[in-house]
């Protein structure tokens, strides 16, 4: 790595989405750019969903050397690409486009990189009893996670039923199994008795500016949580934490693995290994950014 002599033509990345005014994907890129000595520009591009096709078929096809997605796009943007990786596929949304020789090739790192945040996290998923908390886009990909890497039973509870409902019949298509189950959120005092759960928080509830509110009040509920991963990563201790906390539990928010997934697009775009300290080096960068973020 050498951060000395950049003498490569530029890298233009970006990401695709609406909005996109409050990303912090560029301080990370940038920060793994400078280690490299890459000549890296991260250019975020809030996008209309009429202008979808043509900014990935020209723009990204034709000058990036790689491009993230996000919200509301991270499923859409399939029908515009010439191949997915088989992950992407089984979850059903792309988050980063790699150009390959065969074309665009679609890619899903938020589901790794949530994996890599809690393996350095010291979180344990095999044989666990896990409650995901929403139904949602990431929700389908933990889900998925979470099954693959050998958890016990999986309960997915969300205000609207039908989209658990939905996951659950999907899950169950996909990887032939019969133990992971939905509940209507309310429901969570239905759960089995005798166990203790890692629960996944991965609702939009708790996020700036909305810190004061968790998606399950009940401090009842949190006293069966043995570890809460919030997914959210700001405000940095989120109610949802607290609950946890209070209750005796560990509890660990999202920015590692908002980090992680965007360490494994760089991984994918730039053909390097990313050594452990450079993460944890990018990891205080970003600290730091969200820190400084007023709004
Ligand atoms: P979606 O909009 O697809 O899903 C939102 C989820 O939140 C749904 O399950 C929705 O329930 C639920 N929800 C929203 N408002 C309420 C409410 N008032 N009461 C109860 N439930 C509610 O979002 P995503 O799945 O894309 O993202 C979910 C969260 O995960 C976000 O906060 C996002 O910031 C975070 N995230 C973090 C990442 C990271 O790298 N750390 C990566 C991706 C996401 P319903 O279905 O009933 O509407």
């Amino acid at each position: 790595m050498n951060s000395q002599n950049r003498t490569d033509s530029i890298r233009q990345c970006g990401l695709i989405g609406n909005p996109v005014g409050h990303t912090l994907s560029p301080v990370i890129h940038n920060r793994l750019a400078q280690a490299f000595g890459h000549n890296l520009e991260y250019q975020p591009m809030q996008v209309e969903p009429e202008d979808l096709e043509k900014t990935v078929r020209e723009y990204v096809a034709g000058c990036m050397a790689g491009c993230n997605v996000t919200v509301p796009y991270k499923s859409a943007v399939i029908a515009h690409l010439d191949c997915l990786d088989s992950l992407a596929k089984e979850i059903g949304a792309v988050n980063t486009i790699v150009p390959t020789a065969e074309g665009l090739k679609g890619y899903n790192t938020d589901m790794p990189g949530l994996l890599r945040a809690m393996e350095e996290d010291g979180v344990k998923i095999r044989g666990e009893q896990v409650l995901i908390l929403g139904a949602g886009g990431v929700a389908r990909a933990v889900a998925l996670l979470m099954l693959k890497e050998g958890a016990k039973e999986v309960y997915l509870l969300n205000r609207t039923l039908e989209k658990a409902e939905t996951i659950v019949q999907e899950m169950q298509a996909v990887m032939g199994c019969t133990n992971i189950h939905a509940l209507q959120l309310e429901e969570y005092n239905q759960l089995p008795l005798g166990h203790n759960y890692l629960a996944i928080q991965a609702t939009s509830v708790g996020l700036y500016p909305c810190v004061e509110r968790a998606v399950i009040e009940d401090v009842e509920f949190y006293k069966r949580i043995h570890t809460g991963y919030d997914l959210i990563y700001r405000p940095a201790e989120t109610k949802f934490m607290k609950f946890v906390k209070a209750q005796g539990g560990k509890a660990y928010n999202g920015l590692k693995m908002l980090l992680y997934q965007a360490v494994i697009a760089y991984e994918l775009w730039h053909r390097v290994e990313i050594p452990k300290e450079l993460a944890q080096q990018t990891y205080q960068v970003l600290k730091d950014a969200v820190e400084q973020r007023k709004e």
